[in-house]
């Protein structure tokens, strides 16, 4: 089984994950946090793009898991002498992966990719395409922080849907380049949640009458009737001209500072994938608020990366315990 987009999870997916992602948020507070649920595999990260959280924290799942890593980095491989993508695909094969972490610039990569190994492959991020396991690492925050059912004890394939039911979330940016929004999107509404996008015209997708979304493009009407802003980054490495006047008129309009913080009100929560850049999207205040959860989306992803390996190693049949 591979993991290219958010549609690959059945509800029982999703619920599985989130078990698993409680048990290894208690492994990671031992004093040796390791399971030997990976023990003999290998994982590589295969990025052609630059990445600091997804590499660093699927790595590290990996050593968590005991499986051994390779690291792929497009600039110092052979890709520079001319090699292509088919042949590096080909070469990590014969050298026995079991796992291929993708990352790349355009848009159905991975999946292309996972047509050409035996390995898992698990999409990173694909240009402007998906980036589900940030979007596992989201939902595990947002119901770790507001789930209603209780994990434990409700029918479980059947509630999927309330676990975040009546949560409003604005998703607030570039929605156009954005991987991240369009697995969220998905994602939020899957677990109940209602998505509003927010943003210049300019960077809202023409295309979303089919969108299970409503759509705002004035941040300041919104903003006190929502539980959660979903900040994301301006993707300038995806368009050539400037789709916004200017980076100024940009966070006057979108960016969140303290007076908006303060229309969200006390219980209201800001998320962010990351990188952020303090000063356009969000102040350093909000970024460093008690109300931002952009710290514990990266403090979940090593938990949640973990869930998503042991899952597929079951799934592929390969995992220990
Ligand atoms: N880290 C996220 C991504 O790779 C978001 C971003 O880069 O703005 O898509």
């Amino acid at each position: 089984m591979n993991l290219i987009s958010v549609d690959d999870l059945t509800n029982e997916m999703y619920l599985e994950l989130f078990g698993l992602t409680e048990m290894f948020i208690e492994v990671s507070t031992r004093p040796i946090p390791k399971v030997p649920t990976l023990r003999g595999k290998t994982l590589a990260t295969v990025f052609f793009e630059n990445s600091t959280r997804t590499r660093l924290s699927f790595e590290t799942a990996a050593k968590r898991l005991s499986a051994d890593s390779l690291s792929f980095s497009a600039s110092t491989s052979s890709l520079s002498k001319g090699e292509s993508l088919f042949d590096t695909i080909n070469t990590l094969d014969a050298i026995g992966v079991d796992f291929l972490v993708v990352r790349h610039s355009r848009a159905g990569t991975a999946s292309m990719v996972a047509n050409w190994t035996q390995a898992a492959v698990i999409n990173a991020g694909d240009g402007c395409g998906e980036h589900p396991t940030q979007s596992l690492i989201d939902c595990a925050t947002l119901v770790r922080r507001f789930a209603k059912p209780d994990l434990e004890s409700l029918d479980r394939s059947k509630t999927i849907n309330k676990y975040l039911s009546g949560l409003k979330i604005a998703i607030v940016g570039d929605v156009l380049h954005s991987r991240v929004a369009r697995s969220n999107i998905k994602a939020f509404t899957n677990l109940g949640a209602k998505v509003t996008l927010v943003g210049p015209p300019t960077l809202i997708p023409d295309n979303i009458e089919s969108w299970p979304v409503d759509v705002c493009y004035d941040l300041d009407q919104v903003i006190s009737e929502m539980d959660v802003i979903y900040l994301l980054r301006m993707q300038n490495e995806r368009f050539d001209e400037s789709m916004v006047p200017s980076t100024l008129e940009y966070s006057k309009n979108w960016g969140l500072d303290m007076a908006r913080l303060k229309r969200l009100g006390p219980d209201g929560v800001i998320m962010h994938p990351g990188p952020i850049n303090r000063g356009v999207e969000l102040t350093s205040e909000v970024a460093d608020s008690t109300q931002s959860l952009i710290l514990d989306q990266v403090r979940h992803s090593v938990p949640v990366r973990m869930a998503i390996l042991a899952m597929l190693a079951n799934l592929i049949g390969g995992g220990h315990e």
